[in-house]
Protein backbone atom coordinates (compact mmCIF):
# COMPACT_ATOMS: atom_id res chain seq x y z
CA UNK A 1 0.00 0.00 0.00
CA UNK A 2 1.37 3.61 -1.05
CA UNK A 3 0.68 4.80 2.56
CA UNK A 4 2.04 5.55 5.85
CA UNK A 5 0.45 4.75 9.18
CA UNK A 6 1.48 7.16 11.63
CA UNK A 7 1.36 5.85 15.58
CA UNK A 8 2.85 6.41 19.06
CA UNK A 9 1.85 6.77 22.47
CA UNK A 10 -1.50 9.50 23.35
CA UNK A 11 0.03 12.69 23.89
CA UNK A 12 2.74 12.36 22.04
CA UNK A 13 1.62 14.77 18.81
CA UNK A 14 0.82 12.48 16.44
CA UNK A 15 -2.91 14.55 15.62
CA UNK A 16 -0.81 17.74 15.54
CA UNK A 17 1.39 16.54 13.00
CA UNK A 18 -1.39 14.52 11.09
CA UNK A 19 -3.07 17.58 10.69
CA UNK A 20 -0.15 19.98 9.89
CA UNK A 21 0.54 17.13 7.55
CA UNK A 22 -3.16 17.30 5.83
CA UNK A 23 -3.75 20.95 5.74
CA UNK A 24 -3.82 21.91 2.60
CA UNK A 25 -5.49 19.00 0.84
CA UNK A 26 -4.26 17.46 -2.65
CA UNK A 27 -6.39 17.78 -5.43
CA UNK A 28 -8.06 14.49 -4.91
CA UNK A 29 -9.19 13.96 -8.53
CA UNK A 30 -5.74 13.72 -9.27
CA UNK A 31 -5.40 10.46 -7.27
CA UNK A 32 -8.43 7.78 -7.22
CA UNK A 33 -6.45 4.96 -5.75
CA UNK A 34 -6.82 7.18 -2.50
CA UNK A 35 -9.00 6.34 0.47
CA UNK A 36 -11.70 8.97 1.68
CA UNK A 37 -11.87 8.74 5.50
CA UNK A 38 -11.40 11.63 8.12
CA UNK A 39 -8.05 9.86 9.61
CA UNK A 40 -6.64 9.03 6.36
CA UNK A 41 -5.19 12.09 4.33
CA UNK A 42 -3.38 12.26 1.02
CA UNK A 43 -0.30 14.33 0.84
CA UNK A 44 1.31 15.76 -2.03
CA UNK A 45 5.45 14.73 -2.24
CA UNK A 46 7.31 18.20 -2.43
CA UNK A 47 9.89 17.18 -5.22
CA UNK A 48 11.68 20.27 -6.34
CA UNK A 49 12.33 18.52 -9.53
CA UNK A 50 9.32 18.73 -10.94
CA UNK A 51 9.15 22.31 -10.39
CA UNK A 52 12.22 22.76 -12.22
CA UNK A 53 10.46 20.59 -15.13
CA UNK A 54 7.63 22.64 -15.08
CA UNK A 55 9.57 26.43 -15.22
CA UNK A 56 11.08 24.57 -18.70
CA UNK A 57 8.44 23.05 -20.29
CA UNK A 58 5.90 25.55 -18.96
CA UNK A 59 2.91 22.72 -19.15
CA UNK A 60 -0.40 23.60 -18.35
CA UNK A 61 -0.87 21.32 -15.26
CA UNK A 62 1.75 20.18 -12.63
CA UNK A 63 0.72 17.35 -11.12
CA UNK A 64 3.11 15.62 -7.65
CA UNK A 65 3.41 12.54 -6.91
CA UNK A 66 1.14 11.58 -3.59
CA UNK A 67 1.08 9.14 -0.87
CA UNK A 68 -1.22 8.42 2.17
CA UNK A 69 -1.04 9.34 5.35
CA UNK A 70 -3.13 7.54 8.34
CA UNK A 71 -3.85 9.02 11.91
CA UNK A 72 -3.50 5.69 13.99
CA UNK A 73 -4.76 7.06 17.42
CA UNK A 74 -5.24 4.54 20.29
CA UNK A 75 -2.16 2.45 20.73
CA UNK A 76 -1.57 2.18 24.55
CA UNK A 77 0.10 -0.51 26.94
CA UNK A 78 -2.39 -3.43 26.98
CA UNK A 79 -3.77 -2.87 23.38
CA UNK A 80 -2.49 -6.61 21.79
CA UNK A 81 -5.13 -8.27 24.79
CA UNK A 82 -7.91 -5.86 22.90
CA UNK A 83 -7.85 -3.29 25.80
CA UNK A 84 -9.73 -0.12 25.14
CA UNK A 85 -10.10 -0.60 21.46
CA UNK A 86 -6.85 -1.58 20.93
CA UNK A 87 -7.16 -4.41 18.32
CA UNK A 88 -9.09 -2.12 16.45
CA UNK A 89 -6.15 0.36 16.30
CA UNK A 90 -3.72 -2.82 15.33
CA UNK A 91 -6.14 -3.76 12.40
CA UNK A 92 -5.66 -0.33 10.94
CA UNK A 93 -2.04 -1.01 11.20
CA UNK A 94 -1.98 -4.23 9.61
CA UNK A 95 -3.24 -2.29 6.10
CA UNK A 96 -0.30 0.38 6.21
CA UNK A 97 2.52 0.29 4.11
CA UNK A 98 5.22 1.57 6.57
CA UNK A 99 4.67 3.44 10.34
CA UNK A 100 5.85 6.46 10.92
CA UNK A 101 6.33 6.44 14.86
CA UNK A 102 6.05 9.99 16.73
CA UNK A 103 7.77 9.83 20.11
CA UNK A 104 7.82 12.55 22.30
CA UNK A 105 11.34 14.63 22.52
CA UNK A 106 9.48 18.01 24.46
CA UNK A 107 8.92 18.71 27.83
CA UNK A 108 6.12 20.65 28.81
CA UNK A 109 3.94 20.19 32.05
CA UNK A 110 1.20 21.63 30.43
CA UNK A 111 0.94 18.51 28.45
CA UNK A 112 0.56 15.35 30.62
CA UNK A 113 2.29 12.22 29.74
CA UNK A 114 0.97 8.71 29.90
CA UNK A 115 3.65 7.44 31.76
CA UNK A 116 4.41 10.40 33.80
CA UNK A 117 7.72 11.41 32.35
CA UNK A 118 9.29 11.94 29.04
CA UNK A 119 11.32 9.04 28.46
CA UNK A 120 11.66 7.78 24.40
CA UNK A 121 13.21 4.26 25.08
CA UNK A 122 10.46 3.74 27.46
CA UNK A 123 7.64 4.62 25.30
CA UNK A 124 9.50 2.88 22.20
CA UNK A 125 9.65 -0.12 24.11
CA UNK A 126 6.07 0.65 25.41
CA UNK A 127 4.95 0.43 21.26
CA UNK A 128 6.46 -2.31 20.23
CA UNK A 129 6.18 -4.53 23.02
CA UNK A 130 2.58 -4.09 22.05
CA UNK A 131 2.98 -4.88 18.30
CA UNK A 132 5.59 -8.02 19.17
CA UNK A 133 2.69 -9.43 21.78
CA UNK A 134 0.01 -8.90 18.40
CA UNK A 135 2.60 -10.70 16.20
CA UNK A 136 3.41 -13.19 18.56
CA UNK A 137 -0.25 -14.53 18.83
CA UNK A 138 -0.75 -14.38 15.46
CA UNK A 139 2.80 -16.58 14.35
CA UNK A 140 1.57 -19.07 17.02
CA UNK A 141 -1.94 -19.30 15.56
CA UNK A 142 -0.19 -19.79 12.52
CA UNK A 143 2.25 -22.24 14.43
CA UNK A 144 -0.54 -24.37 15.64
CA UNK A 145 -2.40 -24.45 12.21
CA UNK A 146 0.92 -26.18 10.34
CA UNK A 147 1.48 -28.64 13.46
CA UNK A 148 -1.67 -29.73 12.04
CA UNK A 149 -0.93 -29.38 8.24
CA UNK A 150 2.43 -31.50 8.97
CA UNK A 151 0.42 -34.60 10.20
CA UNK A 152 -1.62 -34.13 6.67
CA UNK A 153 -1.73 -36.68 4.05
CA UNK A 154 -1.35 -34.48 1.09
CA UNK A 155 2.62 -35.22 0.97
CA UNK A 156 3.00 -31.65 0.00
CA UNK A 157 1.34 -29.92 2.28
CA UNK A 158 3.08 -31.77 5.12
CA UNK A 159 6.34 -30.84 3.85
CA UNK A 160 5.87 -27.24 3.67
CA UNK A 161 4.63 -26.95 7.05
CA UNK A 162 7.40 -29.37 8.27
CA UNK A 163 9.86 -26.21 6.42
CA UNK A 164 7.98 -23.48 7.49
CA UNK A 165 7.70 -24.36 11.41
CA UNK A 166 11.10 -23.96 12.27
CA UNK A 167 11.52 -20.88 10.88
CA UNK A 168 8.33 -19.37 12.87
CA UNK A 169 9.33 -20.80 16.06
CA UNK A 170 12.70 -19.17 15.55
CA UNK A 171 10.48 -15.74 14.55
CA UNK A 172 8.02 -16.38 17.14
CA UNK A 173 10.88 -16.97 20.49
CA UNK A 174 12.53 -13.76 19.50
CA UNK A 175 9.28 -11.96 19.28
CA UNK A 176 8.37 -12.97 23.05
CA UNK A 177 11.84 -11.75 24.02
CA UNK A 178 10.74 -8.23 22.39
CA UNK A 179 12.51 -8.18 19.22
CA UNK A 180 10.62 -6.87 16.57
CA UNK A 181 10.91 -8.92 13.69
CA UNK A 182 12.34 -6.29 10.93
CA UNK A 183 15.42 -6.24 13.73
CA UNK A 184 15.80 -9.82 13.43
CA UNK A 185 18.04 -9.97 10.97
CA UNK A 186 15.91 -12.07 8.67
CA UNK A 187 16.76 -12.98 4.66
CA UNK A 188 15.06 -11.55 2.20
CA UNK A 189 14.07 -15.46 0.87
CA UNK A 190 12.19 -16.06 4.78
CA UNK A 191 10.68 -12.94 4.87
CA UNK A 192 8.53 -13.51 1.92
CA UNK A 193 7.72 -16.60 3.48
CA UNK A 194 6.54 -14.99 6.23
CA UNK A 195 4.58 -12.35 4.08
CA UNK A 196 0.75 -13.65 4.31
CA UNK A 197 1.32 -13.15 8.13
CA UNK A 198 1.33 -8.96 7.97
CA UNK A 199 3.13 -9.01 10.36
CA UNK A 200 2.94 -5.90 12.37
CA UNK A 201 6.79 -5.14 13.02
CA UNK A 202 7.99 -6.52 9.82
CA UNK A 203 7.01 -3.37 8.74
CA UNK A 204 9.49 -0.72 8.38
CA UNK A 205 9.74 1.80 10.45
CA UNK A 206 10.71 5.78 11.09
CA UNK A 207 10.84 7.57 13.82
CA UNK A 208 9.59 10.96 14.52
CA UNK A 209 11.04 12.91 16.93
CA UNK A 210 8.70 15.39 18.41
CA UNK A 211 11.01 18.20 19.76
CA UNK A 212 10.43 21.44 21.49
CA UNK A 213 11.41 24.83 19.14
CA UNK A 214 15.33 24.82 20.07
CA UNK A 215 15.66 21.13 19.72
CA UNK A 216 15.06 21.59 15.73
CA UNK A 217 18.72 23.30 16.22
CA UNK A 218 20.60 21.93 19.16
CA UNK A 219 19.73 17.77 19.33
CA UNK A 220 18.61 17.16 22.84
CA UNK A 221 19.35 13.96 24.66
CA UNK A 222 16.22 12.29 23.90
CA UNK A 223 16.27 12.84 20.37
CA UNK A 224 20.00 10.71 21.04
CA UNK A 225 17.82 8.01 22.33
CA UNK A 226 15.85 7.72 19.68
CA UNK A 227 18.80 7.70 17.16
CA UNK A 228 20.84 4.67 18.80
CA UNK A 229 17.52 2.39 18.76
CA UNK A 230 16.73 4.21 15.07
CA UNK A 231 20.63 3.06 14.02
CA UNK A 232 20.22 -0.54 15.53
CA UNK A 233 17.19 -1.14 12.92
CA UNK A 234 18.51 0.64 10.17
CA UNK A 235 15.47 3.13 10.73
CA UNK A 236 15.62 6.86 9.43
CA UNK A 237 14.77 9.07 12.10
CA UNK A 238 13.07 12.74 11.49
CA UNK A 239 13.21 15.83 13.93
CA UNK A 240 10.18 17.90 13.94
CA UNK A 241 8.42 20.36 15.95
CA UNK A 242 5.32 19.47 15.62
CA UNK A 243 3.77 22.78 16.89
CA UNK A 244 5.80 24.78 14.49
CA UNK A 245 4.87 22.77 12.07
CA UNK A 246 1.07 22.79 12.53
CA UNK A 247 2.13 26.84 12.53
CA UNK A 248 3.83 26.92 8.94
CA UNK A 249 0.82 25.11 7.65
CA UNK A 250 -1.73 27.25 8.31
CA UNK A 251 0.27 30.29 6.15
CA UNK A 252 -1.32 30.18 2.97
CA UNK A 253 0.73 33.01 1.60
CA UNK A 254 4.51 32.10 0.28
CA UNK A 255 5.43 35.11 0.96
CA UNK A 256 4.26 34.56 4.89
CA UNK A 257 5.47 31.66 4.69
CA UNK A 258 9.07 31.78 3.92
CA UNK A 259 9.94 34.63 6.35
CA UNK A 260 8.44 32.53 9.16
CA UNK A 261 10.79 29.54 7.89
CA UNK A 262 13.82 31.84 7.89
CA UNK A 263 12.73 33.04 11.33
CA UNK A 264 12.50 29.74 12.38
CA UNK A 265 16.23 28.67 10.96
CA UNK A 266 14.67 26.38 8.27
CA UNK A 267 15.31 25.96 4.86
CA UNK A 268 11.69 24.40 4.19
CA UNK A 269 8.70 22.57 6.88
CA UNK A 270 10.74 19.39 8.39
CA UNK A 271 7.26 17.36 6.95
CA UNK A 272 8.47 17.73 3.79
CA UNK A 273 11.69 15.49 5.21
CA UNK A 274 9.26 13.18 6.80
CA UNK A 275 7.14 12.87 3.99
CA UNK A 276 10.15 12.27 1.47
CA UNK A 277 11.40 10.24 3.90
CA UNK A 278 8.26 7.84 4.28
CA UNK A 279 8.17 7.58 0.26
CA UNK A 280 11.37 6.16 0.39
CA UNK A 281 11.19 3.90 2.89
CA UNK A 282 8.46 2.93 0.67
CA UNK A 283 10.83 1.59 -1.34
CA UNK A 284 9.40 4.29 -4.07
CA UNK A 285 10.73 6.23 -6.70
CA UNK A 286 9.68 8.79 -9.09
CA UNK A 287 9.79 9.19 -13.18
CA UNK A 288 8.62 12.23 -14.61
CA UNK A 289 6.32 13.15 -17.84
CA UNK A 290 6.01 16.13 -18.91
CA UNK A 291 4.41 17.96 -22.35
CA UNK A 292 2.19 20.75 -23.21
CA UNK A 293 -0.64 19.46 -21.60
CA UNK A 294 0.98 18.58 -17.95
CA UNK A 295 4.04 17.64 -16.28
CA UNK A 296 3.81 14.85 -13.37
CA UNK A 297 5.71 12.77 -11.07
CA UNK A 298 4.63 9.10 -10.91
CA UNK A 299 5.80 7.57 -8.00
CA UNK A 300 6.84 3.69 -9.05
CA UNK A 301 8.59 0.74 -7.19
CA UNK A 302 12.14 0.57 -7.81
CA UNK A 303 13.30 -2.24 -10.52
CA UNK A 304 10.28 -2.10 -13.06
CA UNK A 305 10.54 -2.15 -16.09
CA UNK A 306 9.59 0.71 -19.11
CA UNK A 307 6.24 -1.96 -19.99
CA UNK A 308 5.34 -1.74 -16.53
CA UNK A 309 5.92 1.61 -15.92
CA UNK A 310 3.78 2.48 -19.26
CA UNK A 311 0.82 0.35 -17.43
CA UNK A 312 1.20 2.79 -14.35
CA UNK A 313 -0.67 5.83 -16.54
CA UNK A 314 -3.26 3.86 -18.41
CA UNK A 315 -3.07 -0.42 -18.61
CA UNK A 316 -4.33 0.18 -22.27
CA UNK A 317 -0.94 1.40 -22.43
CA UNK A 318 1.08 -1.98 -20.96
CA UNK A 319 -0.58 -3.66 -23.77
CA UNK A 320 0.14 -1.27 -26.58
CA UNK A 321 3.82 -0.20 -25.48
CA UNK A 322 6.09 0.45 -28.64
CA UNK A 323 8.59 2.24 -26.91
CA UNK A 324 10.04 4.74 -24.34
CA UNK A 325 11.79 8.15 -25.25
CA UNK A 326 13.89 8.46 -22.05
CA UNK A 327 16.46 11.60 -20.93
CA UNK A 328 17.58 12.57 -17.12
CA UNK A 329 15.96 15.45 -16.06
CA UNK A 330 19.32 16.44 -14.75
CA UNK A 331 20.11 16.74 -18.43
CA UNK A 332 17.56 19.18 -18.89
CA UNK A 333 18.66 21.49 -16.34
CA UNK A 334 21.90 21.38 -17.71
CA UNK A 335 20.61 22.01 -21.03
CA UNK A 336 17.99 24.15 -20.96
CA UNK A 337 15.50 22.29 -23.57
CA UNK A 338 14.14 19.27 -24.94
CA UNK A 339 15.13 20.38 -28.45
CA UNK A 340 19.38 20.74 -27.13
CA UNK A 341 18.99 17.23 -25.39
CA UNK A 342 17.96 16.14 -28.55
CA UNK A 343 20.86 17.41 -30.08
CA UNK A 344 23.16 16.55 -27.52
CA UNK A 345 22.18 12.77 -28.18
CA UNK A 346 20.84 12.32 -24.57
CA UNK A 347 17.52 11.04 -25.76
CA UNK A 348 17.24 7.72 -25.64
CA UNK A 349 15.11 5.57 -27.12
CA UNK A 350 14.33 2.27 -24.59
CA UNK A 351 12.28 -0.89 -25.02
CA UNK A 352 9.99 -2.89 -22.99
CA UNK A 353 12.36 -4.22 -20.59
CA UNK A 354 14.83 -1.40 -19.92
CA UNK A 355 14.46 -0.85 -16.01
CA UNK A 356 13.27 2.63 -15.06
CA UNK A 357 15.39 5.08 -13.17
CA UNK A 358 14.35 7.43 -10.48
CA UNK A 359 14.86 11.23 -12.43
CA UNK A 360 14.02 9.31 -15.78
CA UNK A 361 11.45 11.97 -17.94
CA UNK A 362 9.94 9.69 -19.95
CA UNK A 363 7.76 9.75 -23.28
CA UNK A 364 5.80 6.62 -24.31
CA UNK A 365 4.99 5.81 -27.76
CA UNK A 366 1.60 3.45 -27.69
CA UNK A 367 -0.08 1.70 -30.09
CA UNK A 368 -3.44 2.08 -29.01
P1 LIG B 1 -1.66 12.75 20.11
O1 LIG B 1 -2.45 12.28 21.28
O2 LIG B 1 -0.38 11.97 19.98
O3 LIG B 1 -2.41 12.83 18.85
O4 LIG B 1 -1.14 14.21 20.48
P2 LIG B 1 -1.72 15.63 20.06
O5 LIG B 1 -1.25 15.99 18.70
O6 LIG B 1 -3.16 15.70 20.34
O7 LIG B 1 -0.90 16.56 21.06
C1 LIG B 1 -1.08 16.48 22.45
C2 LIG B 1 -0.77 17.81 23.08
O8 LIG B 1 0.62 18.12 22.89
C3 LIG B 1 -1.56 18.95 22.45
O9 LIG B 1 -1.95 19.82 23.49
C4 LIG B 1 -0.54 19.61 21.55
O10 LIG B 1 -0.80 20.98 21.40
C5 LIG B 1 0.76 19.37 22.29
N1 LIG B 1 1.90 19.31 21.35
C6 LIG B 1 1.99 18.69 20.16
N2 LIG B 1 3.19 18.89 19.60
C7 LIG B 1 3.89 19.68 20.45
C8 LIG B 1 5.19 20.25 20.45
O11 LIG B 1 5.98 20.09 19.51
N3 LIG B 1 5.55 20.99 21.55
C9 LIG B 1 4.70 21.18 22.60
N4 LIG B 1 5.10 21.91 23.65
N5 LIG B 1 3.46 20.69 22.64
C10 LIG B 1 3.05 19.94 21.59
Amino acid sequence: ALNCGIVGLPNVGKSTIFSALTAAPAEAANYPFCTIDPNVGIVEVPDPRLHRIAEIIHPRKVVPAAMEFVDIAGLVRGASKGEGLGNQFLAHIRQVGIIAHVVRCFEDPDVAHVSGKVDPAEDIATITTELCLADLETVEKRLARLEKQRKSHDRIQAKQAEETIPLLQRVGSRLSEGVPVRAQGIEKEELERLSDLFLLTAKKQIYVCNVDEEGIHTENDYVKAVRDIAESEGADVVVLCGKLEAEIAMLEDPEERRAFLEDAGLSEPALNVLIRAAFHTLGLRTFFTAGEKEARAWPFPEGITAQEAAGLIHTDFMKGFVRAEVYRCDDLFELGSEQKIREAGRLRLEGRDYIVQDGDVVYFRVNV
